[in-house]
């Protein structure tokens, strides 16, 4: 019966390994012309799909597909007078087209914060083939502010253990040890 629940376009059918050596792509925004278009240099990391209501879902999507790039690895290169931060005292400042709504990139400009370097980006806005895939889900319980009922979420993990991609309330092990680290250091616990 899970299988019958919709994730996100891009897993529900299965993900695609990584193609070695991947060269990066374009990501492009849904307008019909003067698309707003982001060139990424290299391979994405941490690719995942999180259920926060922050991130940009695709129509009728449960989750997102976010993963992360080097900022210096990302440039704008058509169309960026159409781009709009939707919230400039949030932490990740997510870039916005202002004629369809997709969000392009996310940046944190705080130097002080655990992932400042690296932008934010959803893969699926690009054509090509061989970015790292989705590798967990983040936020997973955060799908019931955006109207899942509390009754479905086992079928939701369920559903994503499915497909290969563990479930957890904040974000992997691995990154919330990064962010710990990060924080220790800052309080002198770490050297
Ligand atoms: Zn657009
Ligand atoms: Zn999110």
């Amino acid at each position: 019966m899970s299988e019958h629940i919709s994730i996100h376009p891009a897993v529900d059918g299965g993900t695609k390994p990584a193609a070695p050596g991947f060269a990066g792509g374009t990501l492009v925004c849904d307008c019909a012309d003067n698309q707003v278009a982001v060139k990424i240099k290299g391979q994405c990391a941490h690719n995942h799909v999180c259920g926060c209501t922050k991130c940009w879902k695709p129509e009728g999507a449960l989750f997102a597909q976010i993963a992360v790039v080097g900022r210096d690895n990302l440039g704008v290169v058509a169309n960026e007078d159409k781009l709009e931060i939707m919230d400039p005292s949030a932490t990740i400042q997510r870039y916005a087209c202002n004629g369809c709504g997709v969000h392009m990139y996310g940046r944190i400009e705080n130097e002080d914060h655990p992932f400042f370097g690296l932008d934010f980006i959803h893969t699926e806005r690009s054509n090509e083939d061989g970015w790292a895939p989705p590798e967990f889900a983040a936020f997973v319980s955060s799908i019931i502010e955006s109207g899942t009922k509390p009754a479905d979420m086992d079928a939701v993990r369920a559903r994503l253990k499915q497909l290969g991609l563990e479930p957890y309330d904040c974000l992997s092990p691995a990154l919330m040890d990064a962010i710990a680290t990060h924080t220790a250091k800052a309080a002198g616990v770490l050297s």
